[in-house]
């Protein structure tokens, strides 16, 4: 019988990742816990070896160890990359052929965060695995033994790997923004191989975030970015969040390029070599980003906002491309299919560089609707899912026209609304679209009277961003 038994505090199995405050609710003993359970059943499914890499912060590197130490415990080798992107752990994983990986990282999260970002296999493990972990600590069902710890540095690897992908085209003058998170690791090794001009701005890895919060999804987060395009007359600035799975892009004019804008010319470029593709995007991207994925000759599909989800469903149906209104984007064309921000960065690149017009002559081309962006507004947690339910019923029972693929997306002659519930937060989440002003207040007045009738009052000042 196992000596080992372990708790976790109630907050911190999430839907998609474990995360927490450290030294409140995540401590090192969690993080052995998880290395210690995960190995159990990375072993338990013939498995040997798993990839373990951190961020930047400042409680990474010994979060990472326990981890590992939980993980050699229960007899799996591990291969320690050291500070890395999540998606850079996510290619060792596939490039040293592990059985799993874990990813220490608070992602854009404030910095007294952190957390875990696992892979079975080559497989993203979340919802009731997550839980599962939960469950074999708190019964000691682990099993022991002992791995080897390896150092391995990727780098070169990875970059090559990223570089392979980009095509010739005319030299672009590109701004990017590592934010002090844990892209400043790689960026030099690859922007350094590109041809044209290129600033890097707060390369340094940086657990404090001295210059910005690293969230792209953010504007204020890009004002330094905007700047630094519009200083150095710039084709183009991209930025990260704080683990790199996130992009943000802002044109020459300084001027946001939000996730399903990028996906319209994502999929455009996409659909050239694979006609009829089916493109995924989340519930909330924007009705135009569906249409040009038909007028490129593709096959859109709606499905659940969640980075796990839709990797998931990607996988499924063999989509090439799928990404987020949050900066995850997803390209299985080419690429493994994981969310990586620098690659998508190169892929956004590829683009403006193979086109004689710049990035903002096609965001000005792009079809030019008017919507919120993302509301975000706080709901008790045992309460979210059932308005949500409750403003569904009535839509259903006055014949609205909806999409329940993640809480209730309805259409309406001035264009759509959304309201769902965040599965990670005590949120509810809403967006609203429509070809006009007057349309959107419209939209907007609906959205309203639908969470009214559930006693919740859409607040004035609702902030936009990402959980
Ligand atoms: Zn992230």
């Amino acid at each position: 019988m196992n000596e080992f038994v372990h708790r976790f505090d109630a907050t911190v199995l999430r839907e998609y990742d474990i995360r927490g405050i450290v030294g409140a609710t995540l401590h090192s003993a969690d993080a052995r816990a998880i290395g210690r359970t995960f190995g159990t059943l990375v072993r338990r499914g013939g498995g040997k070896k798993v990839a373990v890499g951190y961020d930047g912060r400042l409680s990474s590197p010994e979060l990472a160890k326990a981890c590992a130490e939980g993980l050699v415990a229960s007899g799996i080798d591990v291969v320690d990359i050291g500070v890395a992107a999540t998606p850079m752990l996510y290619f060792a994983v596939w490039h040293l052929d592990a059985d799993g990986g874990i990813q220490i990282t608070g992602s854009h999260n404030p910095p007294d965060y952190n957390g875990f970002k696992l892979m079975m296999g080559k497989k993203s493990f979340f919802g009731p695995d997550i839980q599962k972990l939960g469950s074999m600590a708190a019964k000691g069902d682990v099993d022991s033994g002992s791995g080897k710890i390896e150092r391995k540095n990727i780098l070169a690897d990875y970059a090559r790997r990223l570089l392979k992908d980009v095509k010739p085209g005319r030299k672009l003058k590109v701004a990017w923004d590592t934010g002090n998170g844990a892209v400043g690791v790689s960026i030099r090794a690859v922007v350094g191989k590109l041809p044209g001009e290129h600033f890097v701005l707060n390369e340094k890895v940086d657990g404090t975030f001295p210059a910005h919060h690293p969230d792209p999804t953010v504007p204020k987060n890009l004002e330094q970015l905007m700047n630094e395009v519009k200083r150095r007359g710039c084709d183009l600035g991209i930025a990260f969040d704080g683990d790199g799975d996130r992009i943000g892009a802002v044109d020459g004019k300084g001027r946001i390029l939000w996730g399903d804008q990028l996906l319209i010319l994502w999929a455009r470029d996409v659909l050239k070599t694979r006609p009829g593709a089916t493109i995924i995007a989340d519930v909330k991207a924007s009705q135009a980003l569906f249409d040009e994925i038909v007028r490129a000759g593709g096959t859109p599909l709606m499905w659940k906002t969640g980075h796990s989800l839709i990797k998931a469903k990607m996988a499924e149906l063999g989509a090439p491309l799928a990404g987020e209104m949050s900066g995850h984007v997803f390209f299985a064309d080419t690429f493994y299919g994981f969310d990586d921000a620098l690659y998508c960065g190169l892929r956004l690149l590829n683009i403006v560089a193979n086109s004689e017009e710049s990035l903002a002559a096609m965001r000005d081309k792009l079809p030019q609707l008017v919507n919120t962006p993302e509301l975000r507004f706080e709901c008790a947690e045992e309460r979210k899912f059932k308005i949500v339910e409750e403003v569904k019923a009535r839509l259903r029972s006055a014949n609205a026209k909806l999409s329940d693929i993640d809480g209730v997306r309805v259409s309406t002659p001035d264009g759509w609304w959304l309201l769902r519930a965040s599965n990670t937060q005590a949120v509810l989440v809403a967006r609203c679209e429509s070809a006009n002003e007057a349309g959107l207040e419209r939209l907007k007045s609906d959205l309203k009277s639908a969470l009214a009738a559930s006693g919740v009052a859409l607040p004035d000042d609702v902030s936009a961003g990402h959980s």
